[in-house]
């Protein structure tokens, strides 16, 4: 059994009072939902105060990147330990926004992977192809190549260590949406690659959708039987917006999907 995932990348969004006020409000409303598992992944500078507000529930907190090396001379970047010992549990890496802003390769989100699973840290894995390798009938093609480089050399010992997240990159924060039959024929072919690479446990890995995730179409996308849960960017800056896509997941799961 996948129990669904609603996770928000608020990005490089909200101040200091705005977070603080968002995560006492979903905390209120939701901290003690079980039937879905919520993670919040806040800018760095937040990540403590954060999870003092959502240590007593059962929120997760992650972060949005880390860098694959514990220490150094990296000017403006952050560790895992970093993360783990502000009370973080997850890690996105792999985000479109850092391999096509910042131009990470699969090589170097690779070896964050492998440092945030040697770190105790979950990593969120993100995938997906742009709109001209899909208009070619490349997307099979781009996730497999996405996934053989930024998971070389992982093994992994529990299909809870990791989650993946399909996210087509023209979906993302375009208000354009993958239809549930194109999620659902992506996270297919991924649940299948993760098969052939991990063997029968990797059906257990949760696979995630993000793109557009809004409380309009999150039922359709949601109930697909290969989408685990969503990855949300812009509604997951709105309390109403986040609190009912979490409602639609916790219907979802109630309908025994
Ligand atoms: C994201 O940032 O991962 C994302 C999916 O953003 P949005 O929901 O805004 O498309």
């Amino acid at each position: 059994m996948r129990k669904l995932l609603i996770a928000g990348n608020w990005k490089m969004n909200k101040d200091f009072d705005e977070a603080i006020e968002f995560t006492e409000g979903i905390s209120n409303r939701c901290g003690a939902v079980d039937e879905v598992d919520i993670a919040l992944f806040p800018p760095a500078t937040y990540l403590k105060d954060v999870s003092r507000i959502t240590e007593k529930n059962y929120i997760v907190v992650g972060a949005q990147n880390i860098h694959s090396e514990d220490d150094g001379a990296f000017t403006g970047e952050i560790s895992a330990k970093m993360v783990l010992t502000s009370g973080c549990g997850m890690v996105i890496l792999g985000h479109s926004e850092r391999r096509h802003i910042f131009g990470e390769t699969s090589g170097f989100i690779c070896s964050k992977i492998r440092k945030a699973l040697n770190s105790c840290l979950t990593p969120v894995l993100c995938i997906g192809e742009k709109i001209e390798q899909r208009d070619a009938g490349e997307t099979e093609r781009v996730l497999d190549v996405q996934l053989t480089e930024s998971l070389e050399g992982i093994e992994i010992l529990s299909p809870n260590e990791i989650i993946i997240a399909y996210e087509p990159v023209w979906a993302i924060g375009t208000g354009r949406t993958a239809t549930p039959e194109q999620a659902q024929n992506a996270h297919l072919f991924i649940r299948d690659w993760l098969v052939r690479r991990y063997g029968e446990r990797a059906t257990e890995i949760r696979i995630l959708y993000g793109g557009s995730v809004k409380p309009s179409n999150a039922e359709d996308l949601l109930s697909q039987p290969d989408i685990d849960g969503a990855l949300i960017g812009g509604a997951s800056l709105d309390l109403e917006k986040f609190s009912d896509i979490i409602d639609i997941g916790i219907k979802i799961t109630g309908e025994d999907k």
